[in-house]
């Protein structure tokens, strides 16, 4: 294999030096107080001075859940910069005094200070008649109103869940100048997935938290991930769902009354069976009438019971088995599926000896938009695009309310030109026939259980031209690795609200409030990483944990890579100075350990393959054992194989609440792929 040699890199752009513009807005505080309280020197509002209130909070009488929620971060927040407790009134007349309005409430009205035509997904921050006005078109741009204010004017950040992940500057006086600032996100969906295809039935239909939870991970772990997401913003409309005939036709609804309901495979209907995971297989024949009309009811029941929710998904399930009967495939362009390698991984290998599928599937997705728009007008239909319809339709134009989610597979992979070019090609052309179109990125997917793989400049590069090519909702598979690829998912939420920004200056304001002295060696670390992993890739090749024979893991981290990137944070934890900041480098240090552990399990599991033990299949390794026990060496190699996997193993279990690692892809990693063979060295060892 050629790699390239350290000198022809790409090299990552300098750094701006200019101090961003969050950071200076942040410098302000404090510096508009008088020693009388009063604001001065320009200053709108004084909210806290020497520690004490100078302000009240105000909500509504009847604020919802989500308004009241804001009001006790912003309270909470406020204090822990100040010291200061700032009371919140929710009923009454205007208190006395300077008031942090957060919520539509009556007081504001009666001030006649609410901004006029705000639209839903926007926030205002305002400084108005000695007030501040925090407030969304909705309860959850509302939220995002007091997130952004706390982020952008009194410097707070939060790097990743968790307490470690939150930068709180202290100052016991706190003002603001004038502040008459509206935003709204380029992307009206920003989600961290997933919501497609996972790992079997938790129960019934999948759910990855839910099967989280199975796993051992706490709920109080996912809520302050949640949490995470909320404070950076991502959110905005609500979809629900992903491959959904599981939900929609469940064989114990339909399998013997309508077997007809199901795809024609080979003569024969698929009617799903006992192994049914309700995300895999069990298609449908699209083009029967009775097929649209159940699931335009089923997308009429759902939007009842959540009115809330903007769209719908009716895709198709995972892998493959649609439907051959006379009336689908008459819908077909004819078009050979030859784009090798724009599929999705799951159904790749199917996909490539098969015909595009796109016409029919979007004939049955426009019938139902069209039988939903009666009942629920301006409710979205949403596909994937994906697998055998993953390119653009030929002759179908799409119903103006039935969104395609092209599954771009992945921006990770940008490194190489090619995959680039390809990617935006197909992109363009959903942009084209849809009049709304979404994504559905990979930041993390089964093949690679969650190892570094930092990105950035190919994350900020795709976000900003799917915006420009007229994409506006973006979700993206996601895990909890937040001390390994956290960075990936705290820049692209930046980028999803505002694609105007410059990904450097988000970085270089990750690593000065998060690192402080030792910001220098965090970056350098980051980049020593992103500088691999574009030469590993920047031929095409995904380097992938997709088998334990086939990984170029231990050409992508070499021992002198490692090496290099221990002593970046062993540098960092010297400049620290800061404990909390030792911490932080120390959280990160967890998540190189993983990376280290991985490949060097790789490599022990390796050295038993060369000697003659093949470990996947299973009964292959257990076989090959059999025969070759007798050698004395390969009780050694076994050994030092099992400690291996082992210690990789105990890791992780302990680091499953931590945020450090993404543990419900190493579970599905380590169960749906021929890379870790901790199981079959068990029993070998017996
Ligand atoms: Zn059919």
């Amino acid at each position: 294999m050629f790699w390239p040699h350290r000198n022809q890199l790409p090299r990552v752009p300098k750094a701006r030096t200019q101090v961003p513009k969050v950071l200076l807005a942040a410098l302000l505080i404090a510096a508009f107080c008088d020693p009388g309280g009063r604001a001065s020197n320009g200053a709108a509002m004084v909210i806290a001075e020497q520690g004490r209130a100078r302000c009240t909070i105000v909500t509504g009488g009847g604020a919802p859940d989500a308004v009241r929620f804001a009001a006790t971060e912003l309270q909470r927040y406020l204090k822990r910069i100040s010291g200061a407790e700032i009371p919140i009134q929710s009923a009454g007349k205007v208190p006395a005094g300077p008031c942090i309005f957060v919520d539509d409430s009556e007081p504001l009205r009666a001030l006649k200070l609410r901004p006029a035509g705000l639209a839903k997904d926007a926030l205002a921050i305002k400084t108005a008649a000695g007030h501040l006005i925090l407030l969304g078109g909705d309860d959850s741009a509302t939220q995002f109103a007091v997130y952004t204010f706390l982020e952008k004017y009194l410097g707070v950040r939060w790097l990743w869940p968790g307490q470690l992940g939150e930068v709180v500057p202290r100052s016991r006086s706190v003002a603001v100048g004038a502040i008459d600032e509206i935003q709204q996100p380029d992307f009206k969906w920003r989600n961290r997935g997933p919501g497609g295809a996972l790992w079997g039935a938790a129960e019934g239909p999948t759910e990855m938290r839910a099967r989280e939870r199975l796993l051992g991970v706490s709920a109080a772990h996912q809520a302050e991930v949640a949490l995470w997401e909320k404070r950076n913003k991502w959110g905005g409309m609500k979809i629900y769902g992903g491959h959904a005939l599981g939900e929609i036709f469940p064989p114990e609804k339909y399998a013997r009354s309508h077997p007809e309901y199901y795809a024609l495979v080979g003569g024969k209907r698929a009617v799903p069976g006992p192994d049914y995971d309700y995300k895999h297989a069990g298609q449908v024949c699209t083009t029967n009438p009775e097929v649209v009309e159940v699931t335009i009811q089923w997308v009429g029941r759902f939007l009842d019971a959540h009115p809330d929710y903007d769209g719908v998904h009716v895709t198709m399930n995972d892998s493959a088995g649609f439907c051959e009967c006379e009336r689908c495939r008459a819908l077909d362009s004819g078009e050979l599926v030859k784009r090798a390698g724009i599929d999705a991984e799951e159904t790749k290998k199917t996909a490539a000896r098969n015909t595009v599928i796109t016409d029919r599937i979007f004939t049955f997705v426009n019938q139902v938009a069209e039988g939903v728009q009666k009942t629920h007008p301006g409710k979205y239909v949403v596909s994937m695009a994906y697998s055998r319809y993953i390119t653009p339709p030929r002759n179908v134009r799409l119903h103006p309310f039935v969104i395609p989610q092209y599954c771009l597979w992945s921006a990770y992979r940008h490194a190489s030109p090619a995959w680039r070019q390809e990617h935006e090609q197909v992109a363009a052309g959903w942009a084209q026939a849809a009049r709304r179109a979404g994504i559905y990125e990979y930041y993390i997917n089964g093949s690679w259980p969650g190892l570094h793989r930092l990105v950035v400049p190919y994350l900020s590069a795709s976000i900003k031209q799917l915006k420009r090519t007229g994409f506006d909702l973006y979700q993206t598979q996601s895990g909890d690795d937040f001390a390994i690829n956290g960075i990936n998912y705290y820049v692209a939420g930046k980028l999803l609200w505002d694609t105007s920004l410059d990904e450097r200056a988000i970085l270089d304001d990750f690593y000065e409030k998060g690192f402080g002295k030792a910001a220098p060696a965090i970056r350098r670390y980051h980049q020593r990483l992103e500088r691999a992993w574009t030469a590993a890739t920047a031929d095409g090749n995904d380097v992938a944990c997709q088998s334990l024979r086939a990984t170029r893991l231990p050409e992508l981290f070499t021992p002198e890579l490692l090496r290099q990137c221990r002593r970046d944070l062993r540098q960092a934890e010297q400049l620290a100075g800061d404990p909390l900041v030792r911490k932080r480098v120390e959280f990160l240090g967890q998540g190189l350990r993983y990376t280290e552990l991985t490949v060097a399990a790789v490599e022990a599991a390796r050295k038993l393959e060369t000697a003659g033990v093949r470990l996947f299949p299973r009964k292959q390794a257990l076989e090959d054992f059999r025969q070759a026990q007798r050698r004395e060496d390969l009780g050694k190699l076994l050994a030092a194989a099992l400690d291996a996997w082992q210690q990789r193993d105990r890791f992780v279990e302990q680091l499953k609440d931590d945020y450090v690692v993404a543990y419900f892809w190493v579970k599905y990693n380590e169960v749906t792929r021929e890379f870790n063979p901790l199981p079959q060295l068990k029993e070998m060892s017996r």
